[in-house]
């Protein structure tokens, strides 16, 4: 049998891959906790949570559990119609833990259509009401997913290049700092004034893409305050951040004012299965009610309200509630902060920064989004038995909250062995 590598390149087009330069992708045969092996035997540790996705390990087996079970009692239905216990009972265990003005649940199968959904539903809020509002307010270098409304939002220029010409109407605004919430306050009083603004999209506190960068709580409140205060639905991509990634079940909710609707994925069902949610409040779903058929939302993907996924979203919201996962990210939070404070007078860090689980280095080192240097770091990384995915000059760990102390150690020395060699 040929190596699954080989076999690949036969028929398989790879995302966020230039074919003609790259090198063959790695074949995974198996997944436990934080580890992968290829088909060599090579072990790795996932120091990013295969893209944020298996926060309580792969292969988890209480997760395992709750899909085998479900996948034998109802498999699919669909879910115009229909209704079952799994995306029940999910809304039930979703409103114990989402910000108290989040009321409706509704479904879609990955991020970007999460996202999709919250765009539409931010549009048609309006609509029905006869007020035509057209332009979106998104922050410099969000990222929000690849469908079209979701990449209109989002403002990394290598992935939109082509598409420019196509996009919905997005004006930006960097995120807030320390010190530029006035002007940011002002240029968003201006977009305000001179637009018809729908809806405000971001990803709070932490935007994965960009290269894990911050902004405060405080300019993020102040920005939906404003926001709302001229009647712009505000839409909190917490697909990345959601799931105590940040020191708290939820980026929002170290918010003094809440978002009108969340957008969920990723780690949502434990990497065990496609899922996202869009969450609204009872105001927008109430503004969809109406004789007229055509003011309900007519919006739906055939694989709405997965049963199997929402098993595994409610079997991981347990886990997230467990002691033993808080105790974890607890322990991870502190190993962050003493690694960060060992490195952070390195002659090759820029800056360092750690919330909750994440921990981000900024190479002091020019490194292209794509270029030479960041697969060098790449491949030296995977050499030491730790997957990383650098973004630019950006190095971050994001790992599953079951890691290990002796697993987290050996990829804070894999990447002060690269700041070593850079
Ligand atoms: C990953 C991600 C998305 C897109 O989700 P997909 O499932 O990849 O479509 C959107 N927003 C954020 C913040 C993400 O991290």
């Amino acid at each position: 049998m040929m190596e699954l590598s080989e076999r690949d390149k036969n028929h398989l087009w790879h995302p966020l891959t230039q074919h003609q330069t790259a090198k063959p992708p790695i074949g995974v045969v198996k997944a436990k906790g934080a580890l992968l092996w290829d088909e060599d035997g090579n072990e790795y540790i996932d120091g990013i949570a295969s893209w944020y996705t298996t926060m309580y390990g792969h292969a988890n087996e209480h997760i395992i559990a709750a899909v085998s079970e479900q996948m034998r009692q109802l498999d699919f239905v669909m879910f115009s119609g229909f209704t079952h216990e799994p995306a029940v009972k999910l809304s039930e265990r979703l409103m114990e833990i989402l910000p108290a003005n989040q009321q409706k649940i509704f479904f879609n199968d990955n991020g970007s259509t999460a996202v999709e959904a919250a765009l539409k539903m931010a549009f048609q809020y309006h609509h029905n009401a006869g007020d035509k509002r057209d332009t979106l307010i998104a922050f410099k270098e969000g990222f929000h997913g690849d469908t079209f409304g979701a990449m209109s939002a989002s403002g990394i220029a290598s992935y939109n290049a082509p598409f420019e010409d196509f996009l919905l109407k997005v004006i930006r605004i960097p995120t807030p700092q320390k010190d530029n919430l006035e002007a940011v306050i002002l240029q968003l009083e201006n977009i305000i004034a001179e637009n018809n603004v729908a809806a405000f999209i971001f990803e709070p506190l932490v935007q994965g893409a960009a290269g894990m960068k911050f902004h405060t709580a405080e300019g993020l409140a102040a920005i939906i305050k404003k926001c709302q205060e001229n009647g712009i639905l505000c839409i909190a991509d917490e697909i990345m951040t959601g799931f105590g990634k940040t020191g708290a079940n939820f980026a929002c909710d170290q918010l003094e004012q809440k978002p009108d609707i969340m957008c969920l994925s990723k780690a949502l069902t434990a990497g065990m299965f496609p899922l996202s949610i869009t969450s609204c409040t009872q105001a927008i779903f109430d503004r969809f009610l109406s004789e007229d058929v055509h003011k309900g939302f007519f919006h739906a993907h055939t694989f709405s309200a997965h049963p199997l996924g929402c098993a595994a979203a409610i079997a991981g919201i347990e886990l997230l509630q467990s002691a033993e996962i808080s105790e974890q990210q607890k322990n991870i939070e502190k190993s962050h902060a003493a690694f960060a404070q060992k490195i952070r007078n390195h002659s090759k860090v820029a800056e360092v920064r750690h919330k909750g689980v994440i921990l981000a280095i900024d190479f002091n080192v020019k490194m292209e989004r794509y270029g030479t240097l960041r697969d060098q770091l790449y491949q030296f990384f995977m050499e030491r038995g730790v997957a990383l995915r650098p973004l630019g000059n950006t190095v971050y760990i994001l790992p599953p909250y079951v890691i290990s102390e002796e697993q987290l150690q050996k990829v804070y020395d894999s990447i002060e062995g690269a700041l070593a060699i850079v």
